[in-house]
C-alpha cells in the first residue's frame, strides 16, 4: 500500500504512517527506526522523510495488522525486534499454528491473530530494559492488556517525551477493541492487566501517546486518566466472576446426588454442565444439556464419559429418552448429546441459532466447539413449543453468554420454570449474574440485556441454570441483572474508539472464514467462502484477497463490494490451488481486508490441511 498522503511529520525527526497499523518514524539523520510496520508502505514513500537506512522495526505486539508486511523488510535485510514475551510467535510460527487447538479451546484471547509464517527475530525487546538509539534511549515498558506480551516505548524525542503506547489506548479514555481485553475464558483478567499497565504508562509522564491506531494524543496523562476511570468501571461491573459461586460446591466426579426439583422434573446439578431429566409418567424423559461428568473431566481436555443416565433410572425412574435439548452449542453441554443418540435412540433437538455449528462444527472459528458434528433432528426456532411431561415450553433466542443459544419457557408442575443456560448463574455479590462478556462466543452491546428481557416476559419462578443447579428468582433479580446489564453497555459505550461502532470493537469476527478448517490432497483444489460483516451505521465498501503460501492461487485475487449497514454481512467465494509440492500437514490462509477506505490487514485466517497427494 503506497499513499504519500498517509504520511505525517509530528516533529523534526518523527515520522507517522497510516498503514494497517500506525508505523512511526523516528529519525537519526539518514538512519531510521520504525515502531511497527503494517503492510509495510512507509518503506514506498521514505524518500520523503531523508531516511536512507531502517536499522530496525520494534514491534509493540504479535498481532497481524502490525506486522503482516515483514516479510518485505525481511527480504532487504531490515532487523526486526519484537517483544520478548511474544517471541515465539513471530520466530516460530509454524509450530504455533501446528499445536494450536480449535476444538473445545476455552482460549478467550487473541492469541490466533498473529502471522502466518515465521519471520527472523533479530532481538527481543525486554521488560524494563533500555536501547540506546538517536543520542537518547528507548525504554520498554511491559504493558499487557491489548496482548500479554504488548509492550510500550518511551522515548525522548525533539525535546518532548513520548510513548509508543501501542494498542493500549486508542483516544481519550478509549481502546482500540474491546474483544482483545480478555484472555482466560469469562475473566477480566486482560482488563485489569490494562488498567495497571495504563497507570503504569501515566505514572511515567509521557506528554504524547503515539498508539498504533487512532491519532497521536498530546495530553498524555489526560487521555490516559480517562481510560483508567473507564477500565476500573469495568473491571468493577465483572468483578462477580472473580467471587463465583462454582467452584464453592465442587463434589467427587462420582458421589453426585441427584436433586427432585419438581414432581416431573430431576437434576444433577454437578455434573458439567448440570443435567436436567424432565421424566414424564412413562419414566420417559427429555434430557437438558448433557456434558462432560465432573470439572474433573472438564480439565481432561474437556473428555466425555456417559454419566448420570444410570442415576436417573435407579433415583428418577427414567426408562427411556425421547430427545435432549442442549441450551447452547458449548461443548460442556452437549458433549454428550451424539452418545444419547447412540446409546438412548435419543433425538437431538436444536434452536436454529445453532444448528449449523454443532452439525458443521469445521465451518467455525469460536470456543468450546465440540469436534464432533451432532446429527440435527429437529431444528427448534422461536416459538415452537417443547411438550413434554405435561409441560408446555416455549422456545426463544437467548444471546448474552453467547449469540448461539435458546431460552425455553413455560409451565412445569405448577411453576413458571425457565431454562436459561449460561446467561443466569447464582451470584455472589448479586443473586443472578452472567457468564458474560466472552466476545469470542459473539455478543453485541445490547445481546446480554435483550436475552434476559426475552426471558422476563415469561414471568419465570424457577431457572434451570446451566451451572449453579435450579435457582429461585425475583422479578427483582432479574431487574437487578437488566440494570447492570445497562450499566456495561455504558462503560462499553465510553471505552469503543468510534461511538456508534460499539459492535465492531465487540466482534472478534468481522472477517472470517466459513469453512475455518478444511483438508485437500497436494495438487488439488478447495473452495472456501469470506464473510465481512459491516457494523457500520452506514453501507461500507469492502475490499478482500486472500493470501496464500507461495506457488498456491486463489480465484479471485480480489474482490470488492459495498457491504449495507447495521450488520449486514457480504460472502464471496474463493478457489483456493494447492501445487502437488505442497508438503503435508496444517497450512494456514490469511484473508486481507479493507473496510470503508481503510486497510484492516489480515482480520481472518483459515487452516488449511494438505494431504499426501
Ligand atoms: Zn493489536
Ligand atoms: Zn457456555
Ligand atoms: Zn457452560
Amino acid at each position: 500500500m503506497t499513499d504519500a498522503s498517509r504520511l505525517t511529520q509530528l516533529s523534526p525527526s518523527l515520522w507517522w504512517y497510516r498503514d494497517t497499523c500506525n508505523v512511526y518514524l523516528w529519525t537519526a539523520g539518514e538512519r531510521g527506526l520504525l515502531i511497527d510496520f503494517g503492510s509495510g508502505g512507509i518503506l514506498d514513500v521514505l524518500d520523503r522523510t531523508g531516511v536512507r537506512e531502517i536499522a530496525a522495526i520494534a514491534h509493540t505486539h504479535h498481532h497481524r495488522d502490525q506486522c503482516g508486511g515483514d516479510d518485505r523488510a525481511v527480504a532487504i535485510g531490515i532487523p526486526i525486534w519484537v517483544p520478548a514475551r511474544e517471541r515465539a510467535l513471530f520466530e516460530s510460527t509454524e509450530a504455533f499454528w501446528r499445536m494450536r487447538r480449535t476444538y473445545d479451546s476455552y482460549d478467550a484471547s487473541s492469541l490466533g491473530f498473529t502471522r502466518a509464517t515465521s519471520i527472523p527475530v533479530a532481538r527481543t525487546l525486554d521488560d524494563h530494559q533500555r536501547i540506546e538509539w538517536s543520542g537518547g534511549s528507548l525504554e520498554i515498558l511491559p504493558t499487557p492488556g491489548h496482548t500479554k506480551g504488548s509492550v510500550s516505548l518511551l522515548a525522548e524525542i525533539d525535546g518532548g517525551a513520548v510513548a509508543f503506547s501501542g494498542d493500549l489506548i486508542v483516544g481519550h479514555g478509549r481502546v482500540p477493541t474491546l474483544h482483545d481485553l480478555q484472555w482466560q475464558y469469562g475473566m477480566p483478567d486482560a482488563v485489569g492487566a490494562a488498567l495497571h499497565s495504563v497507570t503504569h504508562l501515566a505514572g511515567r509522564g509521557p506528554r504524547r501517546l503515539l498508539p498504533s491506531h487512532g491519532a497521536p494524543m498530546d495530553d498524555g496523562p489526560g487521555a490516559l486518566g480517562s481510560l483508567a476511570t473507564n477500565l476500573r468501571s469495568l473491571a468493577r461491573l465483572l468483578a462477580e466472576i472473580r467471587r463465583n459461586r462454582l467452584w464453592t460446591t465442587w463434589p467427587s466426579s462420582v458421589d453426585q446426588p441427584l436433586t427432585q426439583v419438581l414432581p416431573h422434573l430431576w437434576v444433577n446439578s454437578h455434573s458439567v454442565a448440570n443435567t436436567y431429566a424432565l421424566v414424564d409418567d412413562d419414566g420417559d424423559a427429555l434430557i437438558l444439556d448433557y456434558g462432560f461428568p465432573s470439572w474433573d473431566h472438564f480439565f481432561a481436555d474437556q473428555r466425555f464419559v456417559a454419566h448420570t443416565m444410570d442415576d436417573f433410572r435407579a433415583g428418577a425412574g427414567l426408562r427411556s429418552v425421547r430427545a435432549t435439548v442442549p441450551s447452547h452449542y458449548h461443548d460442556d453441554h452437549l458433549a454428550g448429546v451424539p452418545w444419547l443418540q447412540r446409546e438412548h435412540g435419543a433425538q437431538a433437538w436444536i434452536h436454529d441459532s445453532f444448528a449449523d455449528i454443532v452439525a458443521t462444527p469445521e465451518r467455525y472459528d469460536l470456543p468450546c466447539l465440540l469436534p464432533e458434528p451432532i446429527r440435527v433432528d429437529r431444528v427448534l426456532a422461536d416459538g415452537d413449543m417443547v411438550e413434554h411431561a405435561g409441560a408446555s415450553l416455549e422456545t426463544f433466542h437467548m444471546p448474552g453468554h453467547t449469540m448461539f443459544a435458546l431460552g425455553l419457557a413455560g409451565t412445569l408442575d405448577g411453576v413458571r420454570v425457565a431454562y436459561t443456560g449460561d446467561n443466569l448463574l447464582a451470584g455472589a455479590l448479586s443473586p443472578l449474574r452472567a457468564a458474560a462478556p466472552i466476545y469470542r462466543n459473539v455478543m453485541r452491546l445490547e445481546s446480554i440485556r435483550v436475552g434476559v428481557e426475552r426471558l422476563i416476559e415469561h414471568g419465570p419462578e424457577l431457572l434451570l441454570t446451566g451451572h449453579t443447579g435450579a435457582l429461585e428468582v425475583s422479578r427483582q433479580d432479574l431487574d437487578e441483572f437488566v440494570a447492570w446489564a445497562r450499566e456495561l453497555e455504558l462503560v462499553i459505550g465510553r471505552l469503543v474508539p468510534v461511538p456508534g461502532l460499539e459492535d465492531e470493537a465487540l466482534d472478534p469476527y468481522v472477517a472470517r472464514f466459513d469453512p475455518y478448517r478444511a483438508s485437500v490432497a497436494a495438487g488439488g483444489e478447495v473452495a472456501t467462502d469470506v464473510v465481512v460483516r459491516n457494523h457500520g451505521p452506514a453501507a461500507r465498501e469492502a475490499a478482500v484477497r486472500v493470501l496464500t503460501p507461495p506457488g498456491w492461487a486463489a480465484d479471485p485475487a480480489e474482490a470488492s463490494a459495498v457491504i449495507a449497514d447495521g450488520g449486514a454481512t457480504w460472502t464471496t467465494r474463493f478457489h483456493i490451488t494447492v501445487p502437488p509440492t505442497a508438503p503435508p500437514g496444517r497450512h494456514v490462509l490469511t484473508v486481507d481486508v479493507w473496510l470503508g477506505g481503510e486497510p484492516r490487514g489480515e482480520l481472518a485466517e483459515m487452516l488449511l490441511e494438505v494431504l499426501p497427494g
